[in-house]
């Protein structure tokens, strides 16, 4: 959009574009931890990199940040690589942070040569208690001033495995009076003794974030290196490690993350939300991750669209959920093909209308475009199955739907009246007694007769079952991630299950990743576990003017 003004991110690359920085070059990388799946946040930062390289003829790489061997699995990676191409992004390199150590092996071993880093036999939490506060400077430990032949040694006995988890840590020596706690020789490797998913058994002690960020950033040359504000902080550090080291400059930038409201947006909480079983799986359709969101009906143009209406700030902010819904509804709005289904239903019976006959009605797939997309045949007999809802006994003045002496439209089909209505020896009304008008169908109406309600149907003989899951949100308050325990939220009536809903024949057909609208019911899109023995249909999203709020 070419009126829109240019983000502070698009300014910095502008600007750097006319001084020639980087020779009019702009690498951007995407760099996920391989320890869970991608959620919308994640497609903030996405659609921010890639976007800021497609708009400036730039590339961005995905770099796996796999830095902790305990918590990473290449099932990750694999769901992250297919939820950045589901988005509609290709990135120029496949890369991996694990790719480096060997090259930021040498960088520390360079650190510790120029005196800027030393081997500290301190435990975790001797080394916290004299980094001081952010009111007192720290004091050094009694390893601070090991000579760099020692360091060196110790430091190539880490390496070698002579030493167990937590006995060892390299830190850089930088400033323990720094007002920033960053500064205060920050630890640049640990000892870990654990598998890593690509390395294997290789290293047994692997760079700390602050340590291997910045140096993957510079070792690629990229040229913008976006982070979420809290690497704030982490600047000067990040600086100082590519201006001691004198590699590449890469340089960090910082925008805001998303928060959304009812949603919990870290991995760690979304994993024990699967651990925990509050949900099926990672993919869950009430999951804010990208396989979450594909599964419940979202397409990537409506979660593209959303972080180009969100745009990128400088400050913290709390976006609407509602913000996102209105995205896909947007989205379905002009795409999804029209169909009914009845989720609670009752029969009709026209009592006029011949028996065995049918009629094959048509319908158009997509009344917001032009042809529609085609049509497809819906089946209309003497029996049909309405909603329950459509269907009061005792009427208030203004129901425009079904009651004794009351008449709708049947979409796509005739008018009704109802005149008589059945019930059962509990009260419950089984049968709703209707009269067509036969000049009153849909397109060729000649009866002169006006009603206000139009109502979904599905032809008894003809209807096709399906099992169809309704969604509300997964948590009751409104920021969960501010609360002590986020699981007291949990909403827990966020899955409603219909059991068996009767669907139009015509669905029974319905595509994978397709968007379907039911009438007056809201979005659909099949569910990646349907079968066609057993149907399954997830609601993306109510429509908006929803009848049924
Ligand atoms: P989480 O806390 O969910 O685990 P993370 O930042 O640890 O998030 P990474 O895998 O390191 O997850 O994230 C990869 C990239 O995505 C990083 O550059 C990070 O800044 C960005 N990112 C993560 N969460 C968000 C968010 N909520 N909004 C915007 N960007 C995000
Ligand atoms: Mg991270
Ligand atoms: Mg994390």
């Amino acid at each position: 959009s070419e009126e829109k003004s240019l983000n502070f991110i698009e300014e910095i690359v502008e600007e750097d574009l006319r001084t020639g920085k980087h020779g009019g070059r702009v690498l951007t990388r995407f760099p996920p931890e391989p320890n869970g799946y991608l959620h919308i946040g994640h497609a903030k930062s996405i659609c921010l990199n890639f976007g800021l390289a497609q708009q400036y003829n730039g590339k961005t790489n995905l770099r796996f940040d796999d830095t902790n061997p305990v918590t990473e699995d290449t099932e990750y990676v694999e769901s992250i690589k297919k939820d950045i191409q589901w988005l509609g992004f290709q990135w120029a390199e496949e890369l991996y942070t694990s790719d480096y150590f060997e090259t930021l092996y040498g960088y520390a071993v360079e650190l510790i040569k120029k005196g800027l880093a030393y081997v500290d036999d301190s435990t975790a939490e001797e080394i916290a208690a004299a980094k001081g506060t952010p009111t007192e400077p720290g004091i050094p430990t009694p390893y601070r001033d090991r000579s760099i032949t020692e360091n060196l040694d110790l430091f190539a006995d880490m390496r070698a495995g002579k030493y167990k988890d937590g006995e060892k840590v390299l830190r850089a020596k930088i400033d323990l009076a720094s007002p920033n706690m960053h500064l205060r020789d920050p630890l640049l490797y640990r000892i870990k003794h654990a598998h890593h998913h690509r390395t294997g058994n290789q290293w047994c002690i692997y760079p700390m974030y602050d340590f291997a960020h910045g140096q993957s950033d510079s070792i690629e040359k990229i040229t913008h290196s976006i982070c979420t504000l809290e690497f704030i902080p982490h600047r000067p550090l990040y600086d100082w490690c590519i201006e001691k080291l004198e590699i590449f400059p890469s340089k960090q930038y910082e925008f805001a993350r998303l928060n959304m409201t009812y949603t919990v947006m870290s991995k760690r909480k979304l994993l024990q939300l699967v651990n925990d079983k509050f949900v099926e799986s990672w993919d869950d359709p009430r999951m804010p991750t990208i396989s979450g969101l594909r599964r419940r009906g979202y397409t990537p143009a409506s979660i593209r669209n959303f972080c180009d209406k969100i745009g990128v700030q400088k400050r913290e902010n709390m976006i609407d959920v509602s913000l996102l819904e209105f995205c896909i509804r947007e989205d379905l709005n002009k795409t999804a093909w029209r169909r009914m289904a009845v989720l609670d239903p009752i029969k009709l019976v026209i009592t006029n209308y011949p028996d065995g006959q049918v009629e094959n009605l048509v319908g158009e797939n997509n009344p917001e475009v032009e042809g529609g997309e085609g049509h497809r045949i819906i089946p209309f007999s003497k029996e049909l199955w309405i909603e329950r809802e459509d269907f009061m006994e005792d009427a208030p003045k203004k129901f425009f739907r079904l009651g004794p002496g009351l008449s709708v439209r049947l979409k796509h089909a005739y008018i009704v009246t109802c005149n008589d209505f059945v019930k059962d020896e509990n009260g419950k009304v089984t049968e709703v007694h209707c009269t067509y008008v036969p000049n009153s169908k849909s397109g060729e109406d000649t009866s002169g007769l006006k009603v206000k309600g139009t109502i979904h149907w599905i032809s008894v003989p003809h209807a096709k079952e399906a099992e169809v899951r309704l969604y509300d949100r997964l948590f009751n308050d409104e920021n969960p991630a501010a609360a002590e325990n986020f699981k007291e939220s949990i909403n827990p009536a966020s899955l409603h299950v219909v059991e068996r809903a009767y669907i139009e024949p015509d669905l029974a057909n319905a595509t994978p990743g397709k968007g379907y609208q039911f009438i007056r019911l809201g979005y659909f899109t099949l569910d990646t576990h349907s079968t066609p023995a057993h149907l399954v249909f997830n609601r993306t999203v109510t429509l908006k003017d929803s009848w049924g709020k």
